[in-house]
């Protein structure tokens, strides 16, 4: 603008008034100019000032939220780890207090693989009469007498082939008292599957065992029951059979014992009965002899291992003992004293019969004998 006036005032050859509006309106011009500027200057300034409080002002804000952020996430963070280490606390002393139960109860060992006890309950100790200290580090035999070999040789064997071993031994305990247990003993395997060691779980059947003990007895005479007989004998046949032994089974049945009864009384046959039952318990002493009440007068005697001779020599030594005893007996037929008949079968081996006809052989044997009275008859 200013230009165009100074070029027009120039060309229309005034000269000096191109040169004062040059100056003069220059001057103003630059004037203007220059207070834009300023006012450019002072407005962008301000901006900035603006911006930078806004900035600050939002700085602020973000400082704020990220500390109530943070102390929301530590404050949350702070619970959930007093609530980790809260239950971890609990199942630590539920944990400790289920290993005090079974340390208290249960009767369990753990044993290394020569039979070392590496470790063992309160509750076994308690039973053993022992304390961890001595047991510990010592070989058991699992628990097992010393003296029963074909046992321990039996838990051996079955071991032997990885698998667990169950049953029930006798033994005694600290104070020589005896003790029934049932024994399950597991084989721990390692890595590579090879038995490192044994867990021993021992149940005390002691009292479960005298019940069953005591309906397996017959009350007036302290003798086995028909109910041991059947139980047992199938497993007696199987062993003799087995082993290849003379098997003996006789029955031997009181003499006129009704007349007994009827003319001394009822109270005094039963005495009767017990001293007969006292002559089967003495002679028949050794763990693979029974003897059994199978009915009123009638007894069941079974033993293993003698030949046939000494069989019969055996069982005429028995019914001599109770003719022996000299229990008075006027009213016998055949004996001023109460006697016995004998029917029996001896067989061997693999010729024993099963047990229904083992039986009747010797009870027909003492239908023979019935005939004579105070007699052994051998089938
Ligand atoms: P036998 O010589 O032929 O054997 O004649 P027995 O009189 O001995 O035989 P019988 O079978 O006729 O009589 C058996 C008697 O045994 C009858 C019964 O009163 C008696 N008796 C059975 N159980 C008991 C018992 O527990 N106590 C007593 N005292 N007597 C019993
Ligand atoms: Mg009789
Ligand atoms: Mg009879």
């Amino acid at each position: 603008m200013v230009r165009r006036e100074v070029i027009a005032a120039a060309e229309a050859g005034r000269r000096e008034e191109a040169v004062r509006i040059a100056t003069t309106k220059s001057a103003e011009y630059a004037d203007s100019l220059s207070q834009s500027a300023r006012q450019l200057v002072a407005f962008a300034t301000g901006r900035a000032e603006d911006l930078q409080r806004e900035s600050l002002r939002e700085e602020r804000i973000s400082i704020v939220v990220i500390v109530f952020l943070l102390a929301i996430i530590m404050s949350l963070s702070l619970a959930i780890a007093v609530y980790v280490i809260g239950n971890l606390r609990k199942d630590q002393v539920e944990l400790a207090r289920h290993l005090y139960l079974v340390d208290q109860n249960v009767l369990v060992s753990s044993l290394d693989k020569e039979g070392i006890v590496q470790d063992i309950s309160s509750a076994m100790c308690r039973l053993l009469g022992v304390t961890q200290e001595e047991i510990i580090g010592t070989r058991t035999n699992f628990f097992v007498d010393e003296g029963d070999k074909e046992l321990l040789e039996q838990i051996a064997r079955t071991l032997k082939t990885g698998k667990e071993w169950r049953g029930t031994f006798k033994r005694m305990d600290g104070e020589g008292n005896v003790l029934w247990l049932h024994s399950t003993i597991y084989p721990v395997l390692d890595q590579s599957y090879a038995v490192s060691g044994y867990n021993n779980i021992i149940e005390d059947v002691t009292d479960k065992k005298a019940i069953e003990e005591l309906s397996l007895r017959d009350r007036l005479t302290g003798l086995h029951n028909r109910r041991y007989y059947e139980d047992n004998i199938e497993a007696v046949i199987k062993t003799a059979r087995r082993e290849k032994k003379d098997l003996t089974l006789a029955i031997m049945d009181i003499d006129f014992f009704k007349n007994y009864n009827d003319n001394y009384g009822h109270p005094a046959g039963d005495q009767v009965l017990f001293q007969v039952a006292n002559v089967f318990k003495k002679l028949l002493n050794r763990p693979t002899d029974h003897a059994v009440r199978v009915g009123g007068e009638e007894f069941c005697l079974c033993f293993t291992g003698s030949d046939r001779e000494k069989s019969i020599k055996f069982l005429e030594e028995i019914r001599g003992e109770i003719e022996a005893l000299k229990i008075k007996h006027e009213y016998s037929d055949v004996h001023p004293y109460v006697t016995v008949s004998a029917g029996a079968v001896v067989s061997f081996g693999s010729d024993i019969p099963d047990k229904e006809r083992l039986y009747r052989q010797a009870d027909e044997a003492l239908y023979k004998a019935k005939k004579k009275r105070n007699t052994l008859v051998v089938a």
